[in-house]
């Protein structure tokens, strides 16, 4: 069996559900996962962002706007009464679980109720529609399987456990779909994977009942060898392995959640990455072997924050490192680059949340330095260290960009570089000249 999912554009207006339906109703039995309908995961959010500052007026405002755009989606779907009468009842039952914290107390367990949501509605609808139309369509319900451990990890040999009996219970269906995103954790509690998280969803569940195919699909042909956005002429990439597409997914590449690859890869599953907009294309295929060596692909992540510590202290002591690291562990703060000389190291985030308490217990070391808006650029591909010329390839193409931090060795499918966000642009346009001949 394939797994298919579907981003929030790809299920954001009645005309691009219809479009789903008829890009998966082929005859063949598949899993389809679902995103909420786009916009509705960040509205969500502004609600309980809302209901956190205890500002209920204006939760309840943005709830009636949210309620009102699905009650014109559910006009706009079905054909028959009694089909629109099951969509407003479906969006009745959600909406009245969002009303139900604009009184009382607000934790994050309702906040976490509500982010829900926009997945509960979006596949209860296209579920009704896939009936509709004469498709034999079951809705799974994923708070039955979809599992978080204490350390917030998805928790694969629950989702092994629990997803067969759930198919089993719901009953024979040519078509199944379920929610993305969202999972309970371990006190039974709704809980989710993270914003972006229904792709992790998909590959969990590929994963879980050993699919066939993994298939991503968004409204764009697969990963580019650079980032659209800032540079022209960029060329999709026809095939990746799963660490350079891991590498990607993280380094800034938005178009897959970054731990997508993971469970593929334990399973050895093919990823696809597919276009709704142009489905006849074969999109990126993820799969154990790289497509040949060299360069594939330059991506960047904003948003970075390096961190420099300056010690007498660590000149030839051991046990300087662990230290350091302790520290980021127990704010639970991920490292994402190295790098070090003899009397300081440099490091990188991402997650800013404990960064004032990192520093403060940082200072114990030494002199502590910190530079905001950064950004990694990074350069993916089975890069081979034996290959002749080519640090100074990277170098001759970074002519004039002040470069912060380096990171080169780590693995031979990735070479990081540290720059100011303000320079990001010109990074990428160089490496695209001089490494990828755009
Ligand atoms: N709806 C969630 C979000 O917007 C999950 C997803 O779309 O992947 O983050
Ligand atoms: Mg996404």
């Amino acid at each position: 069996m394939r797994v298919l999912k579907f981003g929030g554009t790809s299920v954001g207006s009645p005309e691009n559900m219809r479009a789903v339906m008829n890009l998966v109703a082929d005859g063949e039995k598949k899993i389809i996962v679902l995103s909420a309908m786009s916009g509705t995961t960040n509205s969500l959010v502004e609600i309980s962002n809302f209901l956190h500052k205890k500002n209920k007026d204006s939760a309840r405002i943005a709830i009636g706007k949210l309620e009102a755009k699905y009650k014109e989606v559910v006009a706009e779907l079905f054909t028959s009464d009694e089909n629109k009468q099951k969509g407003l009842e479906i969006v009745k039952e959600s909406f009245d679980t969002l009303k139900s914290f604009t009184t009382g107390n607000f934790s994050l367990v309702g906040e976490n109720t509500i982010l829900a949501q926009g997945e509960i509605i979006s596949t209860n609808l296209v579920t009704i529609l896939m009936n509709e139309s004469g498709y034999n369509t079951k809705l799974l319900p994923a708070l039955d399987f979809m599992k978080i451990d204490e350390d917030k990890a998805a928790d694969l040999n629950f989702i092994r456990e629990h997803i067969t009996p759930v198919i089993e219970a719901v009953g024979e269906a040519d078509y199944y779909i379920t929610q993305g995103f969202i999972c309970r954790d371990v006190n039974g509690d709704i809980n989710n994977l993270q914003r972006g998280g229904s792709d992790y969803t998909a590959s969990l569940i590929g994963a879980a009942i050993d699919a066939e195919e993994i298939q991503i699909w968004t409204d764009i042909d697969g990963f580019h060898n650079n980032d659209p956005r800032f540079v022209e002429n960029t060329k999709k990439i026809e095939q990746l392995s799963f660490n350079e597409a891991a590498e990607l997914a993280y380094f800034g590449a938005k178009i897959l959640h970054p731990q997508t690859v993971l469970p593929a890869r334990v399973q050895n599953i093919p990823v696809r990455l597919k276009n709704t907009m142009n489905p006849s294309d074969g999109g990126t295929l993820i799969t154990a072997e790289s497509d040949g060596k060299g360069i594939k692909a330059v991506a960047a992540k904003d948003g970075i924050t390096a961190i420099k510590i300056r010690s007498g202290r660590m000149l030839m002591a051991y046990g300087f490192l662990k230290n350091v690291f302790a520290i980021f562990e127990k704010h639970r703060t991920s490292i994402d680059m190295i790098s070090t000389s003899e009397v300081a190291v440099s490091l990188t985030i991402d997650d800013t949340k404990q960064l004032d308490t990192i520093l403060e217990e940082l200072s114990q070391f030494g002199t502590v330095e910190v530079d905001y808006d950064m950004s990694i650029v990074c350069i993916v591909g089975d890069i081979i260290e034996e290959e002749k010329g080519f640090a100074s390839k990277v170098f001759n193409a970074l002519d004039g960009i002040p470069i912060r931090m380096i990171s080169y060795g780590g693995s031979r499918h990735n070479i990081s570089i540290l720059v100011p966000e303000s320079r990001k642009k010109e990074t990428l346009v160089a490496l695209s000249k001089n490494l990828l001949n755009n």
